[in-house]
């Protein structure tokens, strides 16, 4: 094979195209000189005794060890972030603290947490900052064509071409590199719109995620480290846009009212964000020399907040299979990307799957599923064997992980 600039090009240094970059030069068995990362907004940590951010996510414990294994993890102010030990998910038709609500505990399996509420910048700038410093190569540009031949990709960047034996997008939702590499996705508006925000409780969170599920979709209330909560709270487009018209004091009352009082009365602290929701399934996550990971293949649902936790078992699967490969083979032979293809797409696609019928199931209309599910809920909810399993999924520590995401205890 000729010469080429690179051997692993990334476009995106998102959460997930920062972590894979980070993790394949701690792992990966490459030459940090020949592993390139395209992105050009690059965020800046937070500087500490800031207000924290709107956007935060909820990293599950296998999302926490992906992070330990690329370095990011110690690079976090652990006083920005907030671990969750329980969470109490309920319908609209019950009282939060009723016997039917679910409520999973960390401690019941042993464990401190089940997961941390962190800011998705300070996350992002702890993964490009541990990619920079194991010497990986930045160019803060956007990825804007690419042609592929059987030994490389041939990239265009804004400011001009270089190549490489792999093309990783990690894009986003809305990947150029899909589209150019000509990968279809099944893709479908929820006709939902999420209110992100930031909001006091009279009451304190006592570091729960609550979540109720109301006919117009799922709220949820996510504990954050200065004592406040985020809210993700999911409504149909109408719906939406009537809250977001609201007034403050309308909405504080409208959302202490959804959230049913679980936390007393709750006002908003900061401006309302919106986001349109969408689930996209990429058709393949492979096309000769390229591969997809993170919202560049697969985009769910935000009830069950496993998105970013999706995305970084995808780099932790990827990294795996080019670290396993012989040594000298080729790392965009098409046998490599097709293990990692087989890994991950089945499993994500059923994770989308699996969110969609709870949403369906558990808001809207009553009809004799919805029935079934809420007494599902019950049925779960005094069972201590069902709740372990439901405890180790939301951590993310069920099934065959990547070893990246497996704990080192
Ligand atoms: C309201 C809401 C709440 C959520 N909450 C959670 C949660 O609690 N837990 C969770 O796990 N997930 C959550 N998610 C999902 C999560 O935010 C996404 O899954 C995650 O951000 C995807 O990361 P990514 O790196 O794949 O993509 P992105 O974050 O979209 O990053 C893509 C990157 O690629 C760059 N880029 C784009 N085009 C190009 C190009 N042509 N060339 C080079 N670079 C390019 C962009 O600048 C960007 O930095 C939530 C989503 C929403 C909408």
């Amino acid at each position: 094979m000729g010469p080429t600039d690179y051997d692993i090009a990334i476009a995106g240094g998102g959460l997930v195209g920062a972590a894979l970059g980070a993790l394949l030069l701690r792992q990966g068995r490459v030459d940090p000189q020949r592993v390139l990362l395209l992105e050009r907004d690059w965020p800046e940590a937070p500087a500490p005794g800031t207000p924290l951010d709107l956007r935060v996510s909820a990293y599950s414990r296998a999302s926490q060890q992906v992070l330990q294994s690329c370095d990011a993890w110690r690079r976090l102010d652990a006083t920005r972030s907030a671990p969750y030990e329980r969470m109490q998910v309920w319908h609209e038709g019950i009282a939060p603290e009723s016997a039917d609500a679910l409520r999973f505990e960390a401690a019941e399996i042993a464990e401190p947490d089940l997961g941390a509420i962190i800011e998705n910048r300070a996350v992002q700038a702890a993964l490009l900052a541990a990619y920079v410093d194991a010497g990986g190569q930045v160019q803060r540009e956007r990825l804007v064509g690419l042609t592929q031949s059987a030994e490389c990709v041939q990239l265009q960047t804004e400011s001009g071409p270089c190549s490489a034996r792999l093309l990783v997008g990690a894009d986003g939702a809305a990947s150029r590199v899909r589209e150019l590499a000509g990968i279809t996705a099944s893709q479908r508006s929820y006709g939902e719109q999420a209110i992100v925000a930031t909001v006091r409780s009279a009451q304190p969170h006592r570091f729960t995620a609550w979540q109720s599920f109301l006919a117009t979709g799922p709220l949820a209330l996510l504990p954050l480290a200065d004592g406040q909560c985020s809210i993700v709270w999911s409504a149909v487009d109408d719906e939406a846009a009537r809250l977001m018209a609201l007034e403050e004091s309308a909405f504080n009352l409208a959302l202490t009212r959804a959230s049913g009082g679980a936390l007393g009365a709750l006002a908003l602290s900061s401006e309302r964000w919106v986001f349109p929701l969408r689930r996209l399934s990429a058709d393949h996550y492979v096309a000769g020399r390229c591969v997809l990971v993170g919202d560049a293949a697969h985009v769910i649902h935000p009830l069950a907040g496993q998105g970013v936790n999706q995305g970084l078992l995808d780099a932790a699967s990827l990294c795996e299979v080019i670290a396993d490969r012989p040594s000298r083979e080729d790392v965009g032979a098409l046998r490599l990307l097709r293990r990692y293809e087989r890994a991950r797409r089945s499993g994500n696609a059923l994770m989308g799957t699996m969110v969609d019928q709870l949403d369906g199931l558990l808001t809207g209309k009553v009809g004799f599923g919805g029935r079934l599910a809420r007494e599902g809920m019950g049925l779960v909810a005094r069972h201590a064997l069902l709740r372990q399993f439901f405890v180790r999924q939301a951590m993310g520590v069920a099934g065959d992980l990547p070893r990246a995401a497996r704990a080192l205890r």
